[in-house]
């Protein structure tokens, strides 16, 4: 439900030490969708990437195809601090939703290709723009049915970009609140839930932003209460990032990247099948739970259909 295959940050191309080589990022990604297909039964890959994060659905598409498993982008843009473009900044709400609603229903640019969801990205607060932007995903929600997919940072402000949904005309349980397990308290997960929307556990294996256990626990005691129909799980993984960090990083953590990266194991997609599964079946979470978790919970929320009936255990 949050996985990327190409990720640049804004200005990253005019990096002249950035290599970058087109048919090898292709192949890459295909190597590993066809690897999560065939070892693991995953038929459809949504990707988020925001328009101006290198958003690229000719390539979507070509690995689609190339692969054998769906792949859903999104039309939308980031957060203030890592994104909005400034032409963008100076559009209205109107202008915005106008350009959401053409790439979900016309298509993005020329390529025919169209979005099957809405971005929307705030930081720990939500600014002034980000709002506006996120007022333009709900008209656009509205005019097309699309469901919204969200990023929060640090794990803030999922209950405020709840609100604005609701202010905006917005169904709670058209909208995941993504990132959500950035914020390691039990409560925050539980007034995401009790509001009514999809919770993301979706950055599952990012050891560099909270613990496994901690993200294993938080589920099972999701699970525990009721509330495994509205739990989404992925790890907000790419096959590719142009260029550095944006954001500083500590030795430590680039020393691991490196083990990671030399025992093949940097950014494995299949991780979440591989590790973290059984970590949930550890804590008492079982496999249909995790079934739901995985199939029914992307299917019903792509359909639109309201919660099911919550029955603890
Ligand atoms: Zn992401």
């Amino acid at each position: 439900m949050h996985e990327h295959l190409f990720i640049a940050f804004p200005g990253a191309q005019f990096d002249p030490l950035v290599k970058f080589n087109r048919s090898e990022f292709i192949e890459e990604a295909v190597r590993r969708l066809v690897k999560l297909r065939t070892e693991h039964g995953v038929n459809t890959f949504v990707d988020p990437c925001p328009i101006e994060l290198g958003r690229d659905v000719k390539a979507m598409k070509e690995v689609s195809e190339k692969s054998g498993v769906h792949i859903v982008c999104t039309t939308g843009f980031y957060y203030e601090e890592l994104g909005l473009p400034i032409y963008w900044r100076a559009r209205a709400v109107d202008e915005i939703a106008e350009l959401y609603v053409r790439e979900i229903t016309q298509g993005i640019g020329d390529t025919g290709v169209k979005a099957g969801a809405i971005k929307v990205a705030t930081g720990a607060f939500i600014s002034a723009q980000e709002k506006k932007f996120l007022e333009s995903a709900c008209i656009a929600h509205k005019a097309t049915g699309v469901p919204i997919i969200t990023h929060t940072t640090d794990g803030c402000a999922g209950p405020e970009q709840q609100q604005l949904f609701a202010a905006g005309g917005v169904p709670a349980h058209r909208c995941l609140i993504g990132h959500s397990c950035c914020n390691v308290d039990p409560a925050y997960h539980r007034r995401i839930v009790d509001a009514g929307s999809y919770v993301g556990f979706d950055q599952i294996g990012l050891f560099y932003y909270r613990p496994d256990d901690v993200r294993a626990d938080n589920i099972a005691t999701l699970v525990r209460n009721g509330f495994r129909t509205q739990i989404m799980m992925s790890m907000d993984r790419n096959c590719c990032r142009l260029g550095k960090f944006v954001k500083p990083v500590t030795a430590a953590y680039l020393a691991k990247i490196e083990y990671l990266k030399s025992q093949g194991l940097y950014q494995a997609h299949t991780y979440l099948f591989t590790d973290f599964i059984p970590m949930l079946h550890a804590r008492g979470v079982s496999q249909s739970d995790v079934e739901s978790m995985l199939v029914d919970n992307p299917r019903r929320f792509f359909a639109g259909e309201f919660l099911p009936k919550r029955s603890p255990k």
